[in-house]
């Protein structure tokens, strides 16, 4: 597709909010979800996210974990509290852990290193890491440490965004990152957030354009989610079928790449539980991450509100999304679900 056409699929009508769609969305997520079933065998991998700090040192407009947000409980997990979620990722049939975290100075990266050796040493599960801004030397010693993956969002292609959003920071430097990673050898990944304020039909469409051009191994994109402790807590969320619409298009740009569900899609307000990383592996992906952090502090890695639902343990929200893929004709795949690059 050119970018005019992307364009014009962007900017095409909508059926009407909710999760009915038009004849040409339909079709277009339809022939998404064919390439992705084709090509995985309708196989859904699972990774298990371990969100092991809540804090931060950045202060990201759009995070609720952004360290102005003083009326957040913050909590940082121990080694063992995360070999003990491992366990239960394990258990969950989770071929891949992934450890999520806010960039959390006290933080040392030998403590990274030493529990990816011992999920390592323990399970032949795969490894993601999703820690954010890190100096070369550090993303070298987690991927001596056994890494296999890194994740690190663009979250927009446009540099004035990226810096109004990311105060101080610089999309180059991001995109430098992301470029050091995949010299270090890890599956790489990227994506962005849909729908924060500003971003245009166009803007998606560069961001889709650039992500396609990168050579990543997955890319990851959902809604924005407004959080009421940050500076864009009265601006609109991120639409669903436009998520969707990206998600499509990045699958027929990108047929090998993973592409993760985003939980983020779940929290939409027109969402019923789980329908929305349904209806994106019925848009083309192929991936679902879901939370495996303790119960205990679960809810209180609060990016953006709904994420980790407190009214239920992480056990039974992942056996609830396990039974609603399959419901949806896909199959559960506990491999790590590496790159096809
Ligand atoms: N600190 C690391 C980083 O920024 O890469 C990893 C953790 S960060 C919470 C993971 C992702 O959450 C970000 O890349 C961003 O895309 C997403 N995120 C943060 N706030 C969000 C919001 N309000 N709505 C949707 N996604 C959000
Ligand atoms: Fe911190 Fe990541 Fe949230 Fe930015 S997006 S405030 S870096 S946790």
């Amino acid at each position: 597709l050119t970018r005019n056409e992307i364009i014009e699929i962007l900017k095409s009508p909508v059926a009407q909010e909710g999760t009915s769609f038009s004849d040409t969305d339909n079709s277009l997520f339809t022939a998404a979800t064919a390439t992705a079933r084709a090509l995985f065998n309708s196989t859904v991998f699972q990774r298990g996210l371990i969100e092991f700090s809540s804090y931060c040192r950045k202060n990201c407009h759009y995070c609720g974990l952004r360290s102005s947000n003083t009326e957040l409980l913050r909590y940082r997990l121990t080694h063992d509290e995360i070999m003990q979620a491992v366990d239960n990722a394990h258990a969950l049939g989770m071929g891949t852990i992934v450890l999520q975290a806010g960039e959390d100075e006290d933080v040392n990266p030998h403590f990274v290193y030493t529990v990816v050796r011992a999920i390592k040493e323990k399970y032949n599960l795969a490894v993601t890491l999703s820690l954010g801004d890190h100096p070369d030397d550090v993303y070298r010693l987690w991927r001596d440490s056994g890494a296999d993956r890194y994740l690190l969002k663009i979250e927009t292609s446009d540099s004035d965004l990226y810096s109004l959003y990311r105060p101080g920071e610089h999309l180059y430097d991001r995109l430098n990152r992301i470029e050091t990673l995949q010299r270090l050898g890890y599956e790489t990944c990227s994506g962005i957030i849909i729908g924060l304020p500003g971003m245009t039909a166009e803007t998606l469409t560069d961001d889709l354009l650039l992500l396609s051009s990168m050579g990543l191994d997955m890319i990851a994109c959902g809604p924005f989610i407004p959080h009421p402790q940050t500076p864009l807590r009265h601006a609109e969320q991120g639409r669903l079928v436009e998520s969707l619409r990206v998600t499509a298009l990045l699958r027929l740009a990108n047929p090998a790449a993973n592409i993760p569900a985003i939980s983020a899609l779940d929290s939409l307000s027109i969402i019923k539980k789980n329908e929305g990383r349904v209806l994106a592996l019925n848009a083309g992906a192929n991936v679902i991450m879901p939370s495996i952090t303790p119960d205990d502090v679960r809810s209180r890695y609060a990016i953006y509100p709904g994420k980790n639902d407190p009214a239920c343990t992480g056990h039974a929200a992942v056996k609830q999304l396990q039974h609603q893929v399959q419901q949806a004709g896909f199959t559960l795949s506990s491999q790590a679900g590496s790159s096809m690059r």
